[in-house]
């Protein structure tokens, strides 16, 4: 589904109906859930629940992104002090666009609602997420280095597939890397994988495999030394309740 008009989507916004679910991430030393991913939903009045794909892409080009991504990082606050005040404190991920960057306050706002909320910069991490190429590299790498500087995560999303790419890696101050799922379930004869681990153990960045869907899949990151990992084998994306209840099992 596409097309939506802007005043939908805003309206969305306003109406509560951006919804964020969380997938969990594994560390994979100790199999404990360590860390989760903020994955928003459309809970759509007269067509259900609508995943990502049929939205972001529409968000992104309206504007109406921005106010998604502060009702996304809203919910992850909220989220994150319910769990750590339950006695499991959690690193979260919120996905932020290139779109969503042409937004100079974004960060701002962000540092802003951690320092309200009380919630640890250094939980937190922004997986840069490129559905279009950066046309102001310079200028994305100064706004990451403020964030950098309050302890905020970066990461570069989706690498090894998309517009992620090697002169990103340098040019952008990212502490971890997400290993495509495209790379994650490749045939072990592909060297893909072995790679893009190998560049990220160079520059002693955290190394998150995503898409791990089977127990072969999640064997063979263990062994190149991933740090941590998300897919279906762990679990799907939650709601905020039923990643307390995974949490306690
Ligand atoms: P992503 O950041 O790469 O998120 C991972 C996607 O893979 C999610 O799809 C997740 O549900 C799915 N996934 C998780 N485990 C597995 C697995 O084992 N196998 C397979 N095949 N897929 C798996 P989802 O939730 O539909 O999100 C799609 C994309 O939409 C995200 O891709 C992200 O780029 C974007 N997105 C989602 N929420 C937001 C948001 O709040 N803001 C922005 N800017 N983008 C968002
Ligand atoms: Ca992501
Ligand atoms: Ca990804």
């Amino acid at each position: 589904m596409t097309g939506f008009e802007t005043a939908d989507l805003d309206a969305a916004v306003m109406r509560g109906e951006i919804v964020a679910l969380f997938q969990p991430q594994v560390d994979l030393t100790t199999d404990r859930i360590v860390a989760v991913e903020a994955l928003s939903r459309w809970e759509h009045p007269t067509s259900g629940r609508l995943e990502p794909a049929a939205f972001i892409p529409a968000a992104e080009d309206s504007g109406a992104i921005s106010g998604i991504g502060d009702v996304m990082l809203a919910m992850c606050c909220d989220a994150a002090l319910g769990w750590r005040d339950g006695g499991t404190p959690l690193d979260i991920a919120i996905n932020v666009s290139i779109a969503q960057m042409c937004d100079p306050q974004l960060f701002d706002r962000l540092l802003r609602t951690l320092d309200v909320t009380g919630v640890d910069a250094t939980s937190m991490t922004v997986e840069i997420t490129e559905s279009r190429p950066i046309s102001d590299l310079p200028e994305v790498a100064r706004r990451l280095d403020v964030l950098r500087a309050h302890g905020v995560g970066v990461s570069l999303d989706d690498f090894g597939a998309g517009f992620a790419t090697l002169e990103h890696l340098d040019a952008l101050p990212v502490s971890e890397l997400k290993l495509d799922k495209s790379l994650v379930q490749s045939s072990p004869d592909d060297g893909r994988l072995d790679a893009a681990v190998a560049l990220a153990n160079e520059r002693n960045l955290r190394l998150v495999a995503e898409g791990v869907e089977t127990e072969a899949q999640r064997d063979r990151v263990c062994a190149l030394g991933c740090d941590r990992a998300q897919g279906f084998l762990f679990s799907p994306p939650l709601d905020v309740d039923g990643v307390a209840r995974a949490l306690s099992v």
